[in-house]
């Protein structure tokens, strides 16, 4: 368990009709500690981080942020969501929104911003994933790489507690890879709490804390980036690592 856990999933379960995707899973995330998850396709990672700002619902057990049990609804359930940013594989951006629109309108609707407060916050966040200049355009006269970039941004405008990452550079051109990661790990040198689900095992060695191997709706293993790398433990995760290293 960690030490001062801002996130803490107790025995929860998640079916899809027969499937059980999510098999009572355990998990603590302390403060300002980086969480790499990795696993095969449909071993239940995306379900984990949906569950997480109740995105999809459980069937039981217990999913506690920060002290308190996830919201059912209404106005709390959006804080909720405004407490844990998500970013996405498919940047899921307002297309017929500006940039710097995309970055501030949650700000002021959700976290009760000025305008002029929301914009200013907006600036200094694009300033810092390195697309201030193109605050003014549309997503879709941007690269993959500055997208992701403008959503990391406008989750981290809201001020979360976490940020999950599911999957972020799975859609982008190699070459912009390196882009989100920097912005990633920086994020991680400054504290921010981080769940990440990626199959980019050179961040997971350098950034994470601790390594969750899932298969099959099951956390198999939950170690050091180091320990997991050098001695999996278990069938699944070596065979899973012999495919992908
Ligand atoms: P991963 O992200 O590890 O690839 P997912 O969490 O997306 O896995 O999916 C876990 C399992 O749940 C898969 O078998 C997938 O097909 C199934 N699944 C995911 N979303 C749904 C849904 N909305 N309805 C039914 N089955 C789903
Ligand atoms: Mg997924």
């Amino acid at each position: 368990m960690a030490v001062d856990p801002l996130i803490e999933l107790r025995d929860v379960n998640k079916y899809f009709g027969e499937l059980h995707v999510l098999q009572d899973i355990n998990l603590s995330v302390g403060r300002g500690e980086v969480v790499v998850v990795i696993g095969p396709s449909g071993s239940g990672k995306s379900t984990l981080c949906r569950a997480i700002n109740r995105l999809e619902a459980i069937q039981s057990g217990t999913i506690v942020l920060d002290g308190q049990p996830l919201p059912e609804e209404g106005k709390a359930l959006a804080r909720l969501r405004a407490d844990v940013g998500m970013v996405f594989q498919s940047f899921n951006l307002f297309a017929h929104k500006t940039v710097l629109e995309n970055v501030s309108l949650g700000q002021v609707k959700v976290r009760g911003r000025s305008r002029e407060d929301a914009v200013k916050r907006s600036r200094e966040l694009l300033e810092r994933v390195g697309v201030a200049d193109q605050a003014s355009k549309y997503p879709a006269q941007l690269s993959g790489g500055q997208q992701q970039r403008v959503a990391i941004a406008r989750a981290l405008a809201m001020s979360p507690k976490v940020m999950l990452f599911d999957e972020p550079t799975s859609a982008l051109d190699p070459e912009m890879i390196n882009e989100v990661l920097e912005v990633m790990r920086q994020l991680a040198n400054e504290g921010m709490t981080m769940i990440v689900v990626t199959h980019e095992m050179g961040f997971a060695r350098s950034a994470a804390n601790r390594v969750v191997f899932m298969a099959d709706g099951r956390i198999v293993e939950d170690r050091t980036p180091d320990e997991f790398f050098t001695d999996p433990h278990s069938d699944r995760a070596r065979d899973f690592l012999s495919k992908i290293l």
